[in-house]
């Protein structure tokens, strides 16, 4: 009895409201930024999960929106990096309307299937669309707080270089983060004198820099939907096997 009460409270907790504090801001790109929250009674959380934040009006009228976390655990800190949508409801309220030590209401941590766990030993491919690559960088950096050294390919497809989120985190992790790789995909705008061709991800990327089939590697797309369809069929066709292709979905546009 008492060992069956256990796990339904902890997951009845998981699913209550939180009122975190936003602690601080970090400017990721124009458009995107990293909002830090403390969160008291925060559970944990592992790389992958998201959270639900509410925003309530005076009036009374409330909206909800997912966020995944962008930071491996860490206490109470909870990290959120929202990319603005041009016209958005909630994206602009979060990046613009809110002050350092404002309260705001986050549930969670959500989501088991799209996560990694550090005691994992498949190699990994992590393929991020956008601001998909939230989620992916949590496991990143939860890869390099345990220590492990699992291999890890991330395939980051992005507008133009100015739009690539976390991008000096990410140059000193490849250098310094062993077993690590990172290529970049640009759609619109490649940096001068870029090897690769500019435009959406399509096999051939996708084949010269995740790991082959026969590795079984566990892979993670992330993304705006068309982008996670795309690339998870690729990653099919190619003979991945579909049980370890996880997906997340973020909205409806492309990058
Ligand atoms: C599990 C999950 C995790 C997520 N994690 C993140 C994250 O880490 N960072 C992040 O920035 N966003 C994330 N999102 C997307 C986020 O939940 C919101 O959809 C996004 O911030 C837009 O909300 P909004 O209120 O500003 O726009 P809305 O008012 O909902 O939409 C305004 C317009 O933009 C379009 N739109 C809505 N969402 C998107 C989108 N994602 N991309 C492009 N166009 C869109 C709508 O169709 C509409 O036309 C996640 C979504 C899910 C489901």
């Amino acid at each position: 009895m008492a060992r069956a009460a256990v796990p339904r409270r902890l997951s009845a907790n998981r699913l209550e409201w939180h009122v975190a504090t936003l602690t601080g801001r970090r400017r990721e790109t124009d458009s995107a930024s990293t909002l830090i929250l403390e969160v008291p009674d925060w559970p944990g959380h592992l790389p992958g999960q998201h959270v639900d934040v509410k925003l309530t009006a005076e009036d009374g009228y409330s909206t909800e929106r997912s966020y995944s976390i962008a930071n491996a655990a860490d206490g109470n800190r909870v990290e959120l990096t929202v990319q603005r949508v041009h016209d958005g409801e909630v994206s602009p309220y979060l990046l613009e309307g809110m002050n350092i030590g404002d309260p705001i209401e986050i549930r969670g941590p959500i989501g088991g299937w799209f996560v990694w766990r550090d005691m994992e030993t498949d190699p990994v491919v992590l393929i991020g669309g956008g601001s998909g690559l939230v989620p992916l960088m949590a496991m990143i950096r939860a890869r390099a707080a345990a220590g492990s050294r699992v291999p890890f390919r991330l395939i980051y497809s992005v507008r133009t270089p100015a739009d690539a989120i976390y991008a000096d985190e990410l140059r000193t992790r490849v250098r310094d983060d062993k077993g690590l790789d990172i290529a970049y995909a640009y759609t619109r705008e490649a940096p001068p004198e870029w090897p690769g061709q500019v435009g959406r991800l399509g096999l051939a990327t996708v084949a010269t820099h995740s790991w082959p089939p026969d590795l079984m590697p566990a892979c993670f797309v992330c993304g705006p939907t068309g982008f996670v369809e795309t690339v998870a069929n690729i990653l099919v066709a190619q003979g991945h096997e579909p049980r370890k292709v996880k997906t997340e979905r973020f909205g409806p546009s492309g990058p």
